[in-house]
């Protein structure tokens, strides 16, 4: 199999995390990571950003406060990221997991000139805390990742197949984008990443792929096949 990108982050969605239901659901983390034991079998780069929302979410959590809601979400993302980089390192993986928000004794802190050479020579890094900041999101760190990893493309795994028209939930007769330009995404005020998220990504010029991390190998986004939506 040939591929089309070589140095890959993958930011893998919390909703996915708790499989049916909200928490930890330990046959999806064993999925995810024999996904990312197949990858790096192949010497290809790749770094993971793993969200929160099956812990918990600052934004949609109105019983305390929001800035201490976040900072549960950040943690949220710690927790995620330990199970995994646990799953990986009994199988012998090269994985260090980095966090933006420090938790001494628990995750050591990223640090972008170490943590570049590890992801250079093809070690598995998880990065986990989001960007360290309360009101951001998981997919504004993992954009933030991206360009310091020089990475070619920022995938999205999440439960949908990509990006439609309109909800294909709440609407019939929605478009399903195969391809699309980032201009166009903007020009049609479609859902693809939070609005800092995707113009980092624009920015930059690094492409993002939304796709159903559950149901289609990541091997295959890596190769460049027509799965899920390319956005350029
Ligand atoms: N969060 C935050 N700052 C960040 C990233 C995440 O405060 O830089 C918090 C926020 O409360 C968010 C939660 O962590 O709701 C979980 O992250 P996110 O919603 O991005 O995860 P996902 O949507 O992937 O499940």
């Amino acid at each position: 199999m040939g591929f089309k990108y070589n140095r890959v982050i993958l930011k893998i969605s919390g909703e996915v995390l708790g499989g049916e239901k909200e928490g930890l659901d330990s046959e999806v983390f064993k999925y995810l990571s024999q996904e990312i034991i197949s990858v790096y079998k192949l010497g290809l780069k790749i770094g993971i950003v793993i969200g929160g929302g099956n812990i918990i979410r600052g934004n949609i959590t109105d019983w305390f406060n929001r800035i201490d809601a976040d900072l549960c979400g950040m943690v949220g993302t710690i927790i995620n990221g330990i199970i995994l980089s646990s799953l990986l390192k009994e199988r012998k993986v090269d994985v260090y997991l980095r966090s933006n928000l420090e938790v001494k004794g628990v995750v050591p802190r990223f640090n972008l000139l170490e943590d570049k050479i590890l992801y250079d020579r093809g070690a598995v890094m998880i990065f986990v805390g989001g960007t360290g900041s309360p009101l951001f999101t998981t997919d504004t760190a993992a954009a933030i990742k991206a360009c310091e990893m020089n990475a070619d493309l920022l995938i999205k795994g999440t439960k949908v197949e990509g990006v439609f028209s309109d909800d294909p939930f709440k609407t019939k007769n929605v478009r399903f984008y195969h391809r699309i330009k980032f201009q166009e995404v903007i020009d049609k005020n479609l859902k693809v990443m939070d609005a800092s998220a995707f113009n980092i990504c624009k920015e930059a010029n690094i492409p993002i792929c939304v796709y159903n991390l559950m149901k289609y190998p990541l091997k295959k986004i890596i190769a460049g096949e027509r799965i899920g939506t390319l956005i350029t």
